[in-house]
């Protein structure tokens, strides 16, 4: 255990249950789960939960079981120093940064598996296992950590849905506080990918974004059907060079279930390749 300017760096199990006894009594504990690499949309999760409780741990740990074979583990930014700055900045407590072996000792680890009908579909279809691997992972810091909040990004939204999922379903005691997403000026979400971008692509990047607007503001102005105008946004950005799209969908907020028919609120979800930078977006539409 060692403290940075303000911050305290906890590595290993044994340190972090230490910390954790002598300093929970009759305070609010919050934890923000991250696999580092921070940026903006970090920072609101981590600044909402300095606000709103007395002391914030951050997780740092990039998590093998959620990445694919042919996904981006290995080369997966890390940087640990600049993480440290920025939470001492933001007023964190400690920084919880983990070695691979402290967290999955030995060759095999119990799995969390989160109901087929949320992890087999949009981001799932794409990454078979990784909800599985984002699950367990996430149950292990909450066992280890015990907050009474954990912060999580609506960036990620099939995530935060499984999640708050396996806490009703587990019940996990944490209180699950998602976080609206963090954006460029351009409106690209904030993601630790977008540092893989060329000049190019991240030129192109903000049409996710521009593409999930326009078909809110077709449905508010009701013009046109929700299959019409999922339909026009995805051949919209199937003929931009160099973008793959693999999926532009609605769905129920709350089940993930596909919709066919607007029906509010709804949550318009897109995931595309940028050459071999994988891109994520999100909007939630209230009502028209
Ligand atoms: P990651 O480090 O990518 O695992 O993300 C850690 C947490 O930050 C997750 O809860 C994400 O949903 C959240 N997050 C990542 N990017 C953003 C963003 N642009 N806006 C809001 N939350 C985000």
């Amino acid at each position: 255990m060692r403290s940075t300017t303000h911050c305290l760096l906890i590595e290993n199990i044994k340190d972090l249950r230490y910390w954790q006894e002598g300093s929970q009594a009759g305070c609010k504990l919050a934890l923000v789960p991250t696999m580092g690499a921070l940026h903006q949309g970090h920072m609101r999760l981590i600044n909402q939960a300095v606000k709103e409780c007395d002391k914030v741990i951050v997780s740092i740990f990039v998590n093998p079981l959620q990445f694919g074979p042919n996904e981006d583990f290995e080369r997966y930014p890390r940087t640990l120093d600049k993480d440290l700055e920025l939470c001492s900045q933001a007023g964190v407590t400690a920084v919880f940064h983990p070695s691979l072996e402290e967290m999955y000792p030995g060759t095999t680890s119990s799995m969390v598996v989160p109901p087929e009908s949320l992890t087999d579909r949009l981001c799932g279809k794409f990454r078979p296992g990784h909800f599985s691997g984002v699950a367990t992972v996430v149950l292990k810091l909450f066992n280890l950590v015990r907050p009474q909040k954990a912060y999580l990004g609506e960036k990620d939204f099939q995530q935060l849905t499984i999640i708050k999922k396996m806490v009703k379903d587990l019940n996990v005691p944490v209180e699950i506080v998602s976080v609206p997403i963090a954006r460029e000026k351009d409106g690209l979400a904030c993601s630790s990918r977008n540092a893989y971008l060329t000049f190019n692509q991240r030129q192109a990047a903000p049409a996710l974004y521009k593409t999930l607007c326009r078909i809110s503001l077709c449905l508010q102005q009701g013009h046109m059907s929700l299959a019409q105008a999922l339909d026009s946004g995805g051949k919209e950005l199937s003929v931009m060079p160099g973008l793959k799209l693999q999926y532009l969908e609605a769905c129920n907020p709350t089940t993930l279930e596909p919709l066919m028919e607007a029906k509010y609120p709804l949550v318009l979800l897109v995931a595309a390749k940028l050459g071999e930078v994988r891109l994520i977006d999100n909007l939630i539409v209230a009502r028209t």
